[in-house]
């Protein structure tokens, strides 16, 4: 397994919905620490591995939402700290604006050299917003890809799909496409990591595709989603890379730096190898819990993830969760 990057992450800003899915199961307290004790840690970070590995990528984020409180000058670090965060920035959750404020904010990010913003979308504005967890969600994101899309920055959408959603897809496609001027707009299929299980019975099923268009399905990448059986039965491929995810909190930021970077490095990688050395193989895992008829979809990850918890449950399973995105962990891909 090769540790191909590092992505150091600060969960220091708080956001404005609360959404039935939220990967990081954010709860209305940030589990990260200061935002200059964040940035110090990642300039000496960085510093350390360029001087011994040049081939090892380190990327530093911020989250929850981007409404962080010196915005500017946030996207002035993560650029001299080389981050792709500092031009592809996921919109999602930031306060409430009107018109006014929307085109300020998107001359501000178009002064400052972004290039993408995404939106992601849930369905038609009042399921949207429940979804969310936030009244006024939907509204407020169509008003700044607009000005967004005004100003000539690149705006794309994410949609998710779900049997809620399927039937409201072709009507918000053409919302969004009279709004503005979209450079991609994609389908995507929901996880069930952390929050996420609670949608799991909402899951896109093959009978769900008789609601929406075949021009608007056809916006849903099935080389990545596609059914359970499909999966079976045409195989999975294996994951030989990683990357490794430190997450920085109040619990670990002063063991952290007290560390070498390299060390704090192997300890994850530790962690890593020793949450998946405790189950089988996705392929293992498919025998034996798979539905080789299984007409929902998935994505890979997803359908490993959703197997992993099976077996945990039979064999009482009990490992540090490389997998939960508010701490510490790492993604194989
Ligand atoms: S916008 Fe993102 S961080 Fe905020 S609740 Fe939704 S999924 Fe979570």
């Amino acid at each position: 397994m090769e540790t191909e990057s590092i992505l150091i992450q600060n969960l220091c800003v708080p956001c404005a919905c609360r959404c039935r899915y939220c990967l990081l199961s954010w709860d209305g307290k940030p589990v990260g620490v200061t935002w200059e004790r964040s940035v110090r840690f990642a300039e000496r970070f960085k510093e350390r591995v360029k001087e011994e590995r040049l081939s090892l990528k380190v990327d530093f984020s911020f989250g929850y939402s981007m409404e962080h409180p010196d915005l500017r000058d946030a996207l002035r670090t993560l650029k001299e700290l080389g981050s792709p965060q500092a031009e592809y920035l996921q919109c999602d959750g930031m306060r409430m604006r009107d018109e006014k404020e929307c085109k300020e904010l998107m001359e501000m990010l178009s002064s400052e050299g972004i290039g993408q913003l995404n939106f992601t979308f849930y369905g038609l504005e009042k399921y949207h917003d429940g979804f969310a967890g936030r009244k006024g969600e939907f509204s407020n994101i169509l008003r700044m890809m607009k000005a967004a899309s005004e100003e000539g920055l690149g705006v794309s959408a994410g949609i998710a799909l779900t049997s809620e959603s399927a039937d409201q897809i072709d009507e918000l496609i053409d919302i969004l496409n009279k709004t503005a001027d979209l450079s991609r707009i994609f389908l995507f299929i929901p996880h069930e990591e952390g929050r996420g299980e609670s949608i799991a019975n909402i899951r896109f099923t093959k009978e769900d595709e008789k609601k929406l268009s075949e021009e608007a399905f056809g916006l849903l990448n099935k080389g990545i989603f596609t059914t359970e059986a499909e999966w079976i039965r045409n195989g999975f491929f294996e994951e030989t890379k990683r990357t490794l995810i430190l997450s920085l909190r109040a619990d670990n930021i002063e063991k952290y730096e007290g560390m070498d970077p390299f060390d704090i490095i192997k300890e994850t990688e530790d962690l890593d190898d020793a949450y998946y050395g405790s189950f089988p193989s996705i392929a293992e895992l498919a025998k034996k819990y798979g539905d080789p008829d299984g007409k929902r979809y998935f994505r890979q990850r997803d359908l490993f993830s959703h197997y992993r918890k099976l077996y945990a449950a039979e064999h009482g399973v009990s490992v540090y969760d490389v997998t939960d995105e508010r701490q510490s962990g790492s993604r194989r891909y």
